[in-house]
């Protein structure tokens, strides 16, 4: 017998582990099963007219969250949005959604109470019902998972492979806010902790604080795709941070890309505070900060005339081959690589434990 191989999972992060799991179940048993691990969501065939979808997400205290500053009103229905958002990134319609819960002995039963009126406002604004859940205790910490079952038809459902060279990159809404958002509550807490009487200043910071602790699924965005028919050659939902979900369409549609710094859609507020109080180059922010469940999708080139100057959706760049790379091109006409240096479970949670 060999000797078996010791690897820390920070060696490989959350996405080469997922690869390992992945590549333990190459067969499909069932001819039902369309696509298995590897998109936003799995994609099961067992009705005539529609696809069905299926996603599961974890959040857990302390790696997800810190009860210091989050609201379990807002907890409750940022669990749902994160699981409505992986349903919009097939281009689907989300139906109902499970919420298992793990709690430890801090908890009562109005604080759980809390958390269900935000997961009640969530199912009422997407129009989902919440269909069953698991209640459990925990030695310590809050552990949520929700699984969400969505539908959509088969000539429209998005995969992140599809893009093809030629195709335009758009994303909705702006992104950064979460991580601004993120940073500015560290900051109110350090304060917190130093000096507890001192007065936490989040005047002027609601929209990015918004972004973090009440993010919204496009759904609107799905709706509006519909109204003007057209269906997206590939879609993601950027979690980890637009470089590192742009990287996996690019991957998984075996293309390369090039996207532009003056087209990036960044929020003034978020832009001024990154920059003048956080010293960090919006760019990086724009790029690298996760959490703002925008939708990043790829639409072929005779679509750009209807989402140029479009109040949701930003063209931002192009699908290339992928001998081309994928890069982008600075303000000053400077070429950068993309790197991945999103959101990654493991690595990130080592980095802010050592
Ligand atoms: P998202 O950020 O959209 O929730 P993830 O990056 O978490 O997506 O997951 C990517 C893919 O890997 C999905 O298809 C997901 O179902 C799958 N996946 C993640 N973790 C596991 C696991 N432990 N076992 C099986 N599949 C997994
Ligand atoms: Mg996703």
């Amino acid at each position: 017998m060999g000797k078996k191989e010791y690897i820390h999972i920070e060696e490989i992060g959350e996405f080469g582990l997922i690869e390992e799991i992945k590549k333990m179940f190459p067969d499909r048993r069932r001819n039902e099963t369309l696509v298995a691990i590897g998109d936003d969501a799995a994609v099961l065939n067992i009705h005539d007219d529609f696809l069905t979808l299926l996603s599961t997400d974890n959040l857990n205290e302390g790696v997800h969250f810190d009860l210091f500053y989050t609201p379990l009103k807002h907890l409750g229905f940022k669990s749902v949005s994160v699981s409505v958002s992986d349903i919009c990134a097939m281009n689907g319609e989300p139906l109902g959604i499970t919420v298992s819960i793990a709690l430890d002995s801090r908890f009562t039963v109005p604080m759980v109470k809390e958390f269900y009126e935000g997961v009640k406002i969530a199912c009422e604004k997407y129009n989902i019902d919440l269909i069953g859940g698991d209640t459990t205790a925990s030695y310590k910490g809050l552990f949520i998972n929700t699984s969400i079952i969505g539908k959509v038809e088969k000539e429209r459902v998005a995969y992140r492979h599809g893009a093809k060279p030629g195709d335009l990159i758009c994303v909705t809404g702006d992104l950064g806010g979460a991580y601004i958002g993120l940073l500015i509550m560290q900051r109110e807490k350090e304060v917190h902790i130093e000096a507890p009487l001192a007065t936490i200043k989040l005047e002027g910071y609601e929209y990015p604080i918004s972004r973090l602790l009440k993010p919204e699924a496009r759904l609107d965005v799905i709706k509006i795709l519909r109204e003007l028919d057209v269906v997206p050659t590939a879609m993601i939902d950027i979690s980890d941070g637009l470089a590192s979900d742009l990287l996996h369409i690019c991957t998984s549609s075996n293309v390369g890309c090039v996207i532009y710094e003056d087209k990036f859609p960044i929020d003034p507020v978020v832009y001024r505070t990154a920059l003048l109080e956080f010293n960090l180059n919006p760019t990086t922010v724009f790029l690298s900060g996760g959490e703002d469940y925008e939708l990043l999708f790829t639409i072929p080139e005779k679509y750009g005339p209807l989402f140029e100057n479009h109040p949701d959706i930003t063209i931002i760049g192009k699908i290339l081959p992928p001998e081309e790379g994928t890069y982008m091109i600075s303000k000053s006409g400077n070429r950068y690589e993309l790197t991945a240096q999103g959101w990654d479970a493991f690595r990130k949670y080592r980095r802010e434990n050592q």
